[in-house]
């Protein structure tokens, strides 16, 4: 079933009461100029959106990038915005840009990853946000780092803002991957389920890095029952100052959100809630093999970690690990399962069986520790 995109206002969004799904946030990566502003507005105004968005000061990783157009933006926004009866946001990272923010009469602002990360910068933002009656969105740190997302949002909370979203932008990592920033959904999950009253909307632009993987990561947004989307679009993708791979049309944007798909919840019908449970009774019996199989691989290296012990050899010995990697990937592709998946399954086993084995290696001999005490003892 296709979703029944309907406008919603900012505040129906920010109580989390009665908005139609997904809230959508669409506007160019950075303000350029006044025309570009208005044009992509224009575009974009034609397709089912709640809000816009454009950067006004842009972190960038490198010097002599393009650092944003400043003051004068919030202007083009502002009136482009009031034009198509749309309301506008802007990211700020300081109490300068929070004042201009205000100024111009901006309707929501957002934390930037490279904020999130530090919390001298969003107490400074919270600061300046006392007593002010706006709503900010707190995209994720660079890091996959929850508490620090969390906390971001609890000095804003602090302060007495009242109206925030999350936005999942996704996560640095140094390994190669289809993705510019990965999204590590077990992060934003586990943040949704330790705040469910936080709207959470997910940024596919920024994950993505190029505009072919967004449809994709959009829908399995909404697959995980977020919020809201928001969506890099530019009148000219191809000669944005900032971002260009990523930036959609306004009629890539159209295309897009027609074709999401809305999934229920829950389902009423009997027969479906039935073969459901089915489906779940077997996963739950095979989660049960996966801890026991799992139980004896680590009593297995508790005994070579007695081994080692006995004739004095080290741990952790590189060539052995490079043939773990080698089988067991190998082994899974044929099963259907992913490279990626493999190797971040037997990099928590294999770290957890060194531990394992380092704390038998230095157990003194006479005395037995359970499995759960060795943990314990070798997190201090
Ligand atoms: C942006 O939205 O253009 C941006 C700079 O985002 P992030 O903070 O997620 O990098
Ligand atoms: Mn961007």
């Amino acid at each position: 079933m296709k979703y029944s995109l309907k406008r919603n206002s900012i505040s129906s969004f920010f109580s989390g009461k009665s908005f139609n799904k997904p809230f959508v946030i669409a506007g160019p990566c950075s303000a350029e100029s006044e025309q570009q502003v208005f044009k992509t507005v224009e575009g974009i105004a034609q397709a089912s959106v709640d809000m816009i968005r454009a950067g006004i000061w842009k972190p960038r990783t490198r010097p002599d990038s393009f650092e944003g157009i400043g003051d004068v933006g919030l202007k083009w926004l502002r009136d482009a915005g009031r034009h198509f009866g749309l309301p506008v946001t802007v990211e700020v990272a300081n109490e300068s840009h929070i004042t201009a923010a205000l100024t111009y009469g901006i309707d929501v602002l957002w934390i930037g990853a490279r904020t999130t990360v530090n919390p001298f910068q969003v107490q400074e933002i919270a600061d300046a946000l006392r007593g002010v009656d706006i709503p900010v969105m707190v995209k994720n740190p660079l890091n996959p780092d929850l508490e620090l997302w969390i906390g971001a949002i609890e000095r804003l909370q602090k302060s007495g803002i009242k109206n925030i979203a999350a936005i999942h932008r996704g996560f640095s990592s140094y390994e190669n991957s289809m993705y510019r920033y990965k999204p590590n959904w077990e992060l934003p999950i586990e943040f949704k389920r330790r705040n469910p009253s936080i709207p959470l909307i997910c940024d596919p632009s920024h994950i993505c890095g190029k505009t072919e993987t967004i449809q994709y990561v959009a829908q399995t947004a909404l697959d995980l029952n977020y919020d809201g989307l928001m969506i890099e679009t530019h009148i000219d993708p191809q000669n944005a100052w900032s971002d260009k791979k990523q930036q959609l049309n306004p009629a890539q944007l159209i295309e897009l959100l027609t074709n999401l798909v809305s999934r229920d919840q829950n389902t009423n019908n009997i027969l479906q809630r039935g073969q459901l449970q089915d489906l779940r009774d077997m996963v739950d019996d095979i989660d049960e093999q996966v801890i026991d199989v799992l139980s004896k691989r680590m009593s297995i290296a508790r005994m070579i970690g007695d081994f080692k012990k006995q004739n004095n050899l080290s741990i952790y010995q590189p060539e052995r690990w490079n043939e773990i990697i080698n089988t067991r990937t190998g082994y899974g592709s044929q099963k259907e399962l992913s490279r990626e998946f493999l190797l971040k399954l037997f990099n928590i086993i294999h770290e957890e069986s060194i531990l394992q084995q380092s704390y038998r290696m230095n157990l003194n001999d006479n005395h037995q520790h359970t499995a759960v005490e060795s943990h314990q003892h070798n997190k201090q």
